[in-house]
């Protein structure tokens, strides 16, 4: 049968890409989004996928969400936790909303979507979650003390998560993207991406769908034994 995915901010970017990937892949695909109606409304009729709107920082909306989606398409086998946003500035300029938008969309997230969907996952003794995490959250970046402790944070949970999956047939794992051309990174200026570029070994900025393709990977019934591990797509600007 179908795998169901749900995709959050599953509707532009890397999200988009990773919702048509699994679409294409067989998979019966949800696509949240956060406010941007008319983005989500021209994705919905290019692809057939349906949107759910839901801020995935609120707990309850996330559980409503959830079962919004489980009541249409059925139970949730797979989860992208993709949704997130930037607030950059430098710790003595940026305020205390900044910070917390940035937690609460790129890292709380993770616990209240994860959180909606995984007793099912282990009463069917079957899940994927992937976390989308960043270079940055591996290496810092000036400008990102909220945007690097989110996505670094995003890095433990997900080890933490394996643990408790292994034995339930449920995988966690994250991806590290590198710099994608995307709305987010088009809002870097110019100057300063092209410096990144620069600094990229295989010299281009990365596509969405550089991103997708991982996330078909992990997310394949076969990749059960790849658990706890954060593939990191980025051209080669950062190795660990
Ligand atoms: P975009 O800004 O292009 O898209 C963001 C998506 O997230 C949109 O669908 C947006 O919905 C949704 N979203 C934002 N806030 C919320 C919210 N509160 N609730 C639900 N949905 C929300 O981002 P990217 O595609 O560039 O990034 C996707 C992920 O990849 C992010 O986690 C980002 O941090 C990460 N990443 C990106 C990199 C890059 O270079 N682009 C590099 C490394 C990591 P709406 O359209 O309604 O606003």
């Amino acid at each position: 049968m179908a795998r169901v995915a749900l995709v959050t901010g599953g509707t532009r970017g890397i999200g988009e890409a990773i919702s048509v990937e699994l679409r294409d892949a067989g998979c019966r695909v949800a696509a949240n989004y956060g406010g941007n109606d008319e983005r989500a409304q021209a994705f919905s009729e290019r692809t057939g996928i349906p949107v759910y709107r839901f801020d995935v920082g609120d707990f309850a909306a996330v559980e409503d969400g959830v079962a919004r989606i489980e009541a249409d398409l059925g139970p949730i086998d797979i989860l992208v936790n993709n949704a997130g946003i930037t607030r950059d500035g430098t710790l003595h300029r940026m305020d205390h909303g900044s910070w917390e938008d940035v937690i609460r969309t790129n890292l709380s997230s993770c616990f209240n979507c994860s959180r909606a969907v995984i007793e099912g996952m282990r009463g069917r003794k079957f899940g994927r979650i992937v976390n989308i995490g960043s270079i940055n959250g591996q290496g810092g970046q000036y400008g990102q003390v909220n945007y690097a402790a989110a996505k670094s944070g995003i890095h433990g949970f997900t080890k933490a998560l394996a643990q408790e999956g292994a034995g339930q047939g449920i995988t966690v794992n994250a991806i590290a993207p590198g710099y994608v051309d995307t709305d987010m990174v088009r809002a870097v200026p110019e100057r300063v991406l092209e410096r990144i570029v620069e600094r990229i070994p295989v010299g281009r900025l990365g596509t969405a769908h550089d991103i997708a393709r991982g996330v078909l990977f992990l997310t394949s019934d076969e990749a059960d034994f790849i658990t706890g591990s954060t593939l990191s797509i980025n051209g080669g600007q950062h190795m660990y």
